[in-house]
């Protein structure tokens, strides 16, 4: 009699998993036991768009399916996750729709929250944080006094970028290759008083442990190192029309041979250097816009000549010129022009009179010229020097949806910080931007207040915070309990045994956040509040993903190819895609969505579902044979030799987070599965119950090693295999492959 045997039916099967996670709330961030590690997983914190793109849905399948591994090995996880929920994204949103920000922000928060319960990521969801949210941004009003406090925040009179269709300013990381972030037209350069986040002091810190940093991969360091921007060279103290002058080169043996001297125009002495009148209105110039930022190429970048010299190594006269191409690669420093080995200082002599234009042969860069020896140009009393480009950055945002910085200005007393007492400097809610200006400015109700000091009539700072500088802790909030978070963020006890956070899996365009996470990490280590986490890094593992795209191409709706995760999921099931995703590509590599992925994910799915029931049903009317038995025992042994090894590589793959070895491993065990029962067949015609029983064991095996990637449909074949919820929940990772091979009885002697 064959027993009834359900039909791979996903949603079924999805929804009543769920159902029981969440009632028994086994995704809540448990209090770790004595001994137990903790682990707290750190996924991206998505913009409030309304929508989860399928970057996303492969950055929470990687990490849920890391969280599910380290759960079912023991240990206590926090999978916590909250919105990035300021900024131009969701305000310029509500623009299009009419209706307050945080309207939009709270019916888009709620819709992704539900694709994410749909898709089955086993987030702590009670934990769930908007950085809009007032006990959020107070926190982040509590940061900026802090750092102002101690000289990391300050405010002055900057060259800013300027993006004139987001109306706004923008900070240095914000722009690539010239253009805007947000909607990728050019910016420009502008002159007005901007805060600014000082992170110079903890560059060489960053550096030095870039390079010691376990657990993160390649991407991720990569995307560290390049931001960091280092240089090394040497650097020599010159004197000239402007006072003394250190300038930098990277070519250590050359700096003899320079023929002038380039400025950056955020040079701290640049004002020394340039005095006369004419030189100034184009210096002025240079700050105030007018040049194109993507205009990084030496033949047409701005650079204008001073008119002021350098006594150079050799006793010459240098000329000094201005131009943000020294910004571009070294910061905001002075650097040896040096045309005889440097293409780019070749371009630029070519542009300006007073520099004589580079005759020699054209060389690769560092290469030895005219058979002068390398070090030719060395200057005696050079000194070693490292550079990097790497620079405090803009906070201040000219728009309403964002963090209020906690200052008032007074005429008697300057910039007064909100006294914490008195935070958190509310957002009015009903704002309702228009694009056009910054609606905050226009209210007397925010604007007008006393003077914190004195007493006097002042006026509140209406600039906001850009939503970088809320994501500068937007890995903290998860880490504490939601009913202590108005008391206690910074200090609360939690942290301890949280942070630092053991993974944290982002996009590969998140290298910027995570570089000044690391260092406001080191600001708050030596501030006080996280001086537990000695080395300063909130991260001790890291996991960045490349993107997901189609037809070769970024998604876009204007280009019609946008995959809907929730198109894919309402078809196949959540665990089709969650497995399609990962198996499709490593990492480190673009992932080009194809259906093909998803095809297979759903075929291996439900034959593997199919197969399974089919064994599980027919084990009962199985019979036994000693002699039958005794004949396959080294069918068998090698069966538990398979699942041995696969389940090695499984957890392997898993633990480096590498989920589609780890799954490409999966299916081939299930292979193997299905071969043994072939040869068996071939071999005796028929399985006894003892081959039954091995295959059996096998199944339940590779039911728990792919728990973690498709979790509804592992969890439901572990029960239908005769396990009770008890035992499947929370499901255990196998140490070893518990296949039975010899028999109960012994074969009897021929
Ligand atoms: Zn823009
Ligand atoms: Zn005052």
């Amino acid at each position: 009699m064959s027993k009834q045997k359900p039909s791979y039916d996903a949603g079924r099967i999805e929804a009543s998993r769920q159902e029981v996670w969440e009632r028994r709330g086994d995704y809540e961030a448990p209090t770790p036991g004595e001994g137990q590690a903790r682990v707290y997983i750190k996924p991206s914190s998505p913009f409030t768009s309304g929508n989860l793109h399928m970057g996303h849905v492969r950055d929470y399948s990687i990490g849920d399916a890391y969280a599910r591994f380290r759960r079912a090995r023991g240990d206590a996880v926090l999978l916590g996750f909250g919105f990035d929920a300021f900024g131009l994204p969701a305000e310029l949103a509500a623009i299009e729709r009419q209706e307050p920000p945080a309207d939009w922000v709270a019916q888009c928060g709620e819709r992704m929250l539900g694709q994410m319960k749909r898709l089955g990521f086993s987030f702590d969801y009670d934990r769930v944080f908007y950085s809009s949210d007032e006990g959020q941004y107070r926190w982040s009003q509590w940061l900026f006094l802090k750092l102002l406090e101690h000289d990391l925040i300050y405010r002055e009179d900057a060259t800013v970028d300027w993006c004139d269709t987001c109306q706004t300013t923008l900070a240095s990381i914000q722009v690539e290759d010239g253009r805007c972030w947000r909607c990728h037209n050019e910016v420009r350069l502008i002159r007005r008083p901007t805060w600014f986040l000082r992170i110079t002091p903890y560059l060489e810190e960053n550096d030095r442990n870039t390079e010691r940093l376990q657990n993160w991969d390649d991407l991720a360091l990569s995307t560290q190192r390049y931001i960091l921007g280092r240089s090394d060279g040497v650097e020599v103290d010159l004197e000239g029309d402007g006072g003394p002058l250190t300038v930098f080169t990277p070519h250590r043996g050359a700096a003899g041979r320079a023929d002038f001297v380039l400025l950056s125009p955020r040079h701290p002495q640049i004002d020394a250097w340039v005095q006369d009148a004419g030189v100034r209105d184009e210096l002025d110039q240079m700050r105030s816009g007018g040049w194109d930022r993507s205009a990084r190429d030496a033949r047409s970048v701005p650079v204008f000549d001073t008119g002021s010299a350098v006594v150079g190594p050799g006793g010459s006269e240098l000329p000094v010129l201005v131009s943000p191409l020294v910004d571009a690669r070294f910061g905001p420093t002075a650097a040896f022009g040096i045309p005889a080995v440097d293409e780019a200082d070749r371009d630029l002599a070519a542009r300006i009179e007073r520099v004589p234009s580079w005759e020699g042969p054209e060389a690769e860069e560092g290469e030895v010229e005219g058979g002068e020896a390398p070090d030719a140009g060395a200057v005696e009393g050079a000194r070693e020097a490292k550079r990097y480009r790497a620079n405090d950055f803009s906070i201040s945002r000219q728009r309403s949806w964002g963090t209020p910085i906690p200052v008032i200005h007074c005429d008697a007393c300057g910039a007064v910080p909100v006294p914490e007492a008195d935070l958190p400097v509310v957002l009015p809610r009903d704002i309702k931007p228009t694009g056009e200006g910054n609606p905050l400015a226009e209210r007397p109700d925010f604007v007008d207040v006393e003077c914190p000091r004195c007493g006097a009539a002042a006026k509140r700072e209406t600039d906001t915070l850009d939503c970088h500088f809320d994501a500068l802790w937007l890995w903290v909030p998860a880490a504490v309990p939601p009913a202590d978070r108005a008391e206690l963020m910074f200090e609360h006890p939690d942290l301890k045994e949280w942070l630092p956070s053991e993974r944290l899996v982002a996009g590969g365009d998140s290298g910027g956040f995570v570089f000044d996470q690391r260092i406001v990490t080191k600001a708050l280590r030596d501030i006080g509040p996280f001086a537990f986490m000695e080395d300063g890094e909130p991260f001790a593992g890291c996991l960045f993903h490349e993107m997901v795209i189609a037809d070769g191409r970024k998604m876009s709706k204007h280009l019609g190819n946008v995959v809907n995760p929730d198109e894919l999921v309402e078809r196949y099931g959540a665990d089709t895609v969650r497995l399609a995703i990962l198996y499709a590509a490593g990492p480190a590599k673009t992932l080009n969505w194809s259906d093909g992925s998803l095809r297979f994910a759903n075929r291996f799915l439900r034959n593997l579902w199919t197969y399974s029931q089919d064994r599980f049903a027919a084990l009962e009317d199985t019979p036994h044979d000693a002699e039958a038995a005794a004949d396959t025992e080294f069918m068998r042994d090698r069966l538990r030799k398979w699942c041995e090894n696969g389940l090695e590589r499984i957890t392997a793959d898993t633990e480096q987070l590498q989920m589609h070895k780890a799954v490409r491993n999966i299916t081939r065990l299930f292979e193997r599965i299905q071969d043994f029962e072939k040869r068996v067949a071939k071999r005796r015609g028929q399985l006894d119950r003892a081959d039954a029983e091995a295959q059996i064991a096998a199944l339940v095996l590779l039911a728990r090693a792919l728990a973690p990637f498709a979790p509804h449909t592992a969890e439901e074949l572990l029960l239908a295999s005769g396990l009770d919820e008890a035992t499947v929940l929370p499901a255990r990772w196998p140490d070893s492959a518990p296949i039975p091979v010899t028999t109960e009885s012994p074969a009897p002697s021929a």
